[in-house]
């Protein structure tokens, strides 16, 4: 198990009254003990730790993982259950919202006493707060995806479509090293643009329009997340004041992050500023989330999450104005919670840029 992540379980293991954790959640399996195969569960005893694998994983197990037993598996239902069986765990809490309605009903006709505890998805809040390991990955896929996109700048210009902007961006990043993209991007230009998650199509950019393009990068398993919108040529008088107001809603978000401040209320802040502006109905989303090992967990920050935030978690500040038949603009980026406020760890600048 990685150093002092097992500890993130104790307060699970008090306030169920658990022997054991069940992870079938590959992110939270690699996230607490290292390994990064595609395939296994682990198995968390306060003082032990378990990992069922297949043959095709347990020589990379053994190279990811230390303090841990693993086990090679024929049949993964029956070789766990054996497990909890030996091990005579009287209460096994799991990931409810990663199990299968199958999975549940075999686990429990198996196993009729053993006490299976759902725990939702609340056991994905141990991977919020980042260790300074993580942060330094994060800080550098960060900056690796930044960089990807100001050298495909120059590409960027009429009669180029949103897919060839898109491709040369993921080029370039796995050039510089990434894995892979950390989600399809995200590249919206002219009326396009009011579709928050209009990904890359054949449309072809042209003069005048702007361009959000919302991309990221995977290093060491870690993602980046990260959006700019562009303007090619000068855009029109209302572009320009959408701009201008999301850029200052997001300005004024990174600026209030505290440790100890609501996600709720970092969301009314840009949101407030934004429908002061006669704009609120036309930025329908959160204004960000938690990024990590996933490019989406843990914590939202939208209107309905009640999430402190604290420091080591890294949330994305992406207010956005998508108006129909119109445009949109959404400015993203990817902050980490300090002591006494927040560091920027993507890159690229926000003033708008004009191509
Ligand atoms: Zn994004
Ligand atoms: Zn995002």
């Amino acid at each position: 198990m990685i150093n002092n992540r097992q500890t993130r379980l104790d307060r699970f293991f008090q306030e169920y009254g658990l022997d054991a954790i069940l992870f079938t959640n590959l992110l939270n399996t690699r996230y607490l003990s290292g390994f990064s195969g595609s395939e296994g569960v682990l198995l968390v005893a306060p003082d032990q730790a378990w990992l069922l694998c297949d043959s095709r994983y347990t020589i990379q197990a053994a190279a990811e993982t230390s303090c841990i037993e693993i086990r090679q598996f024929k049949d993964k239902k029956q070789d766990l259950i054996s497990l909890i069986t030996e091990k005579e765990f009287q209460r096994v809490g799991f990931e409810s919202a990663y199990v299968s309605v199958a999975f549940y009903a075999d686990f429990s006709e198996a196993l009729p006493d053993v006490q299976l505890v759902a725990i939702a998805d609340e056991l994905d809040q141990i991977r919020a707060v980042k260790d300074s390991l993580e942060l330094e990955t994060m800080a550098a896929v960060a900056k690796m995806a930044s960089d990807s996109l100001q050298s495909v700048i120059p590409l960027i210009r009429p009669g180029v479509s949103e897919q060839q902007v898109a491709r040369e961006l993921e080029i370039e990043m796995l050039r510089r090293g990434a894995e892979g993209k950390s989600f399809d991007f995200i590249v919206a230009s002219g009326e396009r643009g009011a579709m928050p998650h209009g990904r890359a199509s054949e449309k072809l950019l042209s003069a005048g329009e702007l361009v959000t393009i919302d991309f990221g990068a995977v290093m060491n398993g870690y993602c980046s997340d990260e959006t700019v919108t562009l303007a090619l040529g000068q855009p029109a008088p209302q572009c320009r004041e959408i701009y201008d107001i999301v850029k200052a809603a997001h300005d004024m978000a990174i600026a209030a992050i505290r440790p100890g401040m609501h996600c709720r209320d970092l969301d009314a802040l840009a949101r407030g500023f934004i429908e002061s502006c006669g704009y609120g109905k036309f930025f329908g989303h959160g204004l960000g989330h938690g990024v990590g090992l996933e490019i989406h967990e843990k914590p939202t920050v939208s209107p309905r999450s009640d999430t402190v935030l604290q420091e080591g978690m890294v949330v994305t500040i992406e207010p956005g104005i998508y108006i129909p038949d119109m445009g949109g603009v959404r400015i993203e980026d990817t902050v980490a919670v300090t002591s006494d406020g927040s560091r920027i760890i993507t890159c690229c600048n926000k003033d708008l840029m004009v191509l």
